[in-house]
């Protein structure tokens, strides 16, 4: 049996930017009385709450069991109720490398590119603390708009490729659907895990992540390819959703067969 269950956001808990379902919530409840809960993505912390913890019907202590991995593990926080967090470590950029970062940012903004600057859609920079994140359509795009921008990737892979060269010292990486994050060196989904056996003081063999994108490319694939964490590469929320009532299942069987002697 595993100790904890750790698991990339977006199209994987929930679609894109989305709240989790409330059968999502239930059975991540559920498991909380059974196992750690870990959550890595790129996303601000802000927006992970909004997604993910405000919607879970439990509350107080089994909530400490819940870590969330913002900024693709650039800081580490477990959850104290819904109002508050402890924040476990952070590592925030100085003002001279935010600076530096959101400046390399401008050429995004210039032939050939030409992003639009300011959209209906929402801030196009945000810096998130550790992690700046570039998205192409603005932050709050819907999703209908965001799955058809760069589906392969090209326009991003792109703006990378300028943006590498500028910023040597910090990681460019393609994110979800139509962001680019930038972050210190070393920071990915595999990072967050470490950070997380160490956090447990579990082996990674007690560890098991799911993610969508856990393919050759897919920001998920780190943790597959640097850590020996059994990865599960799930279709999408739905299909999160039914293996996860299924380990529910044997959690709750276990217990029963363990009260019974
Ligand atoms: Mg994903």
């Amino acid at each position: 049996m595993k100790k904890v269950l750790a698991f990339d956001l977006d199209g994987t808990l929930a679609e894109s930017k989305s709240a989790i379902t409330p059968e999502m919530a239930e059975v991540l409840c559920g498991l909380l009385s059974h196992v750690h809960l870990a959550v890595i993505s790129g996303a601000a912390v802000e927006q992970m709450s909004t997604q993910i913890i405000e919607r879970l019907p439990c509350q107080g202590d089994r909530l400490s069991k819940f870590m969330l991995f913002p900024q693709n593990g650039a800081a580490l926080l477990v959850s104290k109720n819904t109002a508050g967090y402890e924040t476990i470590y952070e590592d925030l950029f100085s003002k001279e490398e935010g600076t530096k970062i959101v400046d390399a940012l401008e050429l995004a903004f210039e032939p050939p590119f030409n992003l639009a600057r300011t959209g209906p859609y929402g801030d196009i920079v945000e810096n998130r603390g550790g992690q700046v994140t570039l998205s192409g359509l603005g932050q709050q795009a819907p999703i209908e708009k965001k799955s058809t921008w760069d589906p392969d990737q090209s326009i991003r892979m792109r703006i990378k490729a300028a943006l590498d060269p500028l910023l040597p010292e910090f990681d460019v990486k393609i994110g979800g659907m139509t962001s680019i994050d930038i972050t210190r060196k070393g920071y990915n989904k595999a990072f967050a895990i470490g950070k997380m056996l160490e956090y447990l003081k579990i082996d990674a063999s007690e560890a098991l992540f799911f993610g969508d994108a856990v393919f050759p490319g897919g920001n998920d694939y780190s943790v597959q390819a640097e850590t020996t964490v059994e990865c599960i590469k799930v279709s999408n929320p739905q299909d999160t959703l039914d293996r996860l009532h299924a380990i529910l299942s044997t959690y709750e069987e276990a217990t029963r067969a363990a009260s019974m002697g």
